[in-house]
């Protein structure tokens, strides 16, 4: 699918979208249990197309679905109060800019490698239980945010296809990818949501406050070392810095 009926499919399906974003949020009701909810939804998608459970076809409309549902959940618990629709409708464009092109191009992507062979379907010769694959541990949030600095999910398709690290391991490794989208971001929309409510309630400034530990990367120990700055004038975490979806920061307001 190309980025435009991508774009033309979720348009279309915004309300159901809203709706069923809501019923998550209220299910899940905190970002770290959202986040772990949908590692483990990444691990089961990528099974069921690999064990040919669901389709190509499903398997694509899932991924881009649970992409869109689970930023706007997570944007609904970052605005936490009940009438949200007004705030979510401003979070609709960011979610489909941030995340919609990417996605094309990874799922184009997983494509090539299932019509090249480099992913077989039907191949059980890898178990996920061997690796200590994405949401298995509570609290898997306090992972390694920032070691894996650098890369971010389109880059890692690239690294992953130019060194061939699909082969061997490729099934699990596209689990832990397709959970950059369903799963990972989610911290980053919780921020959104607050920003929205911090605007509305008329906050003048904002701060980024980094996790103080040796793996926190360059740009958020910089964002850090800044401290307030007026609202709107700082990046968003897991914006402007190379840690990405993984960026764990938060922002303060006043
Ligand atoms: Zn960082
Ligand atoms: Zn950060």
């Amino acid at each position: 699918m190309d980025l435009l009926s991508m774009v033309g499919m979720a348009t279309k399906r915004r309300q159901d979208y809203m709706e069923q974003a809501k019923t998550l949020a209220r299910k899940y009701k905190e970002q770290p249990r959202l986040e772990e909810r949908m590692k483990a939804e990444s691990l089961g998608l990528v099974k069921g197309l690999r064990d040919k459970l669901m389709k190509w076809g499903e398997y694509e409309r899932t991924i881009l679905d649970k992409t869109i549902v689970s930023a706007l959940a997570a944007c609904i618990l970052g605005i936490k109060e009940d009438k949200s629709d007004r705030k979510l409708e401003k979070c609709w464009p960011i979610i489909v800019g941030d995340m919609l092109p990417p996605l094309t191009k990874f799922l184009a992507e997983t494509k090539e490698y299932i019509d090249s062979g480099v992913l077989r379907l039907g191949d059980q010769t890898v178990d996920f239980a061997d690796y200590n694959l994405l949401g298995a541990i509570p609290g898997a949030i306090d992972l390694d945010a920032d070691v894996l600095e650098g890369v971010n999910p389109e880059e890692e398709g690239i690294q992953e296809a130019t060194q061939q690290r699909a082969q061997g391991r490729s099934w699990p490794a596209l689990a832990e990818r397709v959970s950059r989208y369903l799963a990972t971001p989610t911290f980053s929309f919780y921020n959104l949501g607050e920003y929205m409510v911090a605007q509305d309630v008329g906050y003048k400034d904002m701060r980024r406050v980094a996790r103080e530990d040796k793996k926190t990367c360059v740009d958020c120990r910089n964002y850090d070392a800044q401290g307030w700055v007026p609202i709107g004038e700082m990046p968003m975490p897991g914006k402007g810095c190379r840690c990405y979806d993984r960026c764990r920061c938060y922002i303060e307001y006043r």
